[in-house]
């Protein structure tokens, strides 16, 4: 009994007491920050492998992004990464981080639907279709159902099923042989549903952008009630985003 105890003490709490504050270490990449230190853009954009960089005025789209840092490798004077994880939105703009502005990422209130927040505010099941995906971002979504993240505590699981579920969280970026599936498992969803989409490739397509193993059709026939970006995603940056997204409003 008395180890039992000294165990537990020692293990302190295996879960995040607040998701909506939570530290993550220092190597963690989340929101990059742009200062406007004079450099040669062309040079930085041609450097990033997915285009996610433009020059004049200088931007990066998150949606795009690989977080692979070597832009900030390459000018530490210019791009920061920190550790901003709260970078999910509704809103496809608001992925775009702008120069010289150190902003946080919020969801656009305008662009959400009112039955989201009148039918998923207090619970919300998910079903997960990796659509061509690696498995990375699948990992991190199991992930925010563990014990340390616990996303159940919420009202917030995946269900096996399409029929229990109230929207759909994609991760991959859409390939030809899953389109078909996709949609099956989205027409299969009871109304109202939501559509999530989960890391860089799903958002973009990430380093498989403008393959002709992709079919991307599916996404241009829905409005996206959530990006979601990362590669992969952090389960902090996936909750986060999502109790933002069914929060109770008037
Ligand atoms: S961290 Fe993002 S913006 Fe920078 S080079 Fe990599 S993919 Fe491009």
């Amino acid at each position: 009994m008395l180890d039992n105890l000294k165990i537990l003490l020692h293990q302190g709490k295996q879960y995040i007491p607040d998701v909506t504050k939570a530290d993550v270490p220092g190597i963690f990449r989340g929101r990059p920050v742009i200062s406007t230190e004079k450099v040669n853009e062309d040079e930085l954009a041609a450097l990033c492998p997915t285009n996610a960089i433009s020059p004049t005025p200088l931007c990066i789209d998150l949606g795009k992004c690989t977080f692979c840092g070597e832009c900030a490798f390459a000018f530490p004077g210019k791009i920061k990464f920190t550790s901003d994880y709260k970078i999910a939105t509704n809103d496809r703009d608001r992925l775009t981080i702008k120069e010289g502005r150190d902003e946080p990422i919020e969801l656009n209130h305008q662009k959400i639907r009112k039955e989201i927040s009148e039918y998923f505010s207090g619970s919300l099941k998910l079903r997960q279709v990796s659509a061509g995906g690696d498995n990375s971002c699948e990992l991190e979504l199991n992930a925010c159902g563990n014990v340390n993240f616990d996303m159940g505590r919420f009202g917030i699981e995946f269900v096996a099923s399409p029929r229990h579920a109230d929207g759909i969280v994609i991760t991959g970026p859409v390939t030809e042989n899953m389109a078909e599936p996709l949609q099956i498992c989205y027409d299969a969803i009871p109304e109202p549903k939501i559509i999530i989409l989960a890391g860089t490739d799903a958002i973009s397509g990430g380093i498989f952008d403008g393959s002709p193993a992709l079919n991307r059709s599916f996404l241009s026939k829905y409005k996206i009630d959530l990006y979601v970006p990362g590669n992969p995603i952090h389960p902090l940056t996936f909750i986060n985003g999502v109790l933002e997204l069914i929060k109770k409003r008037k």
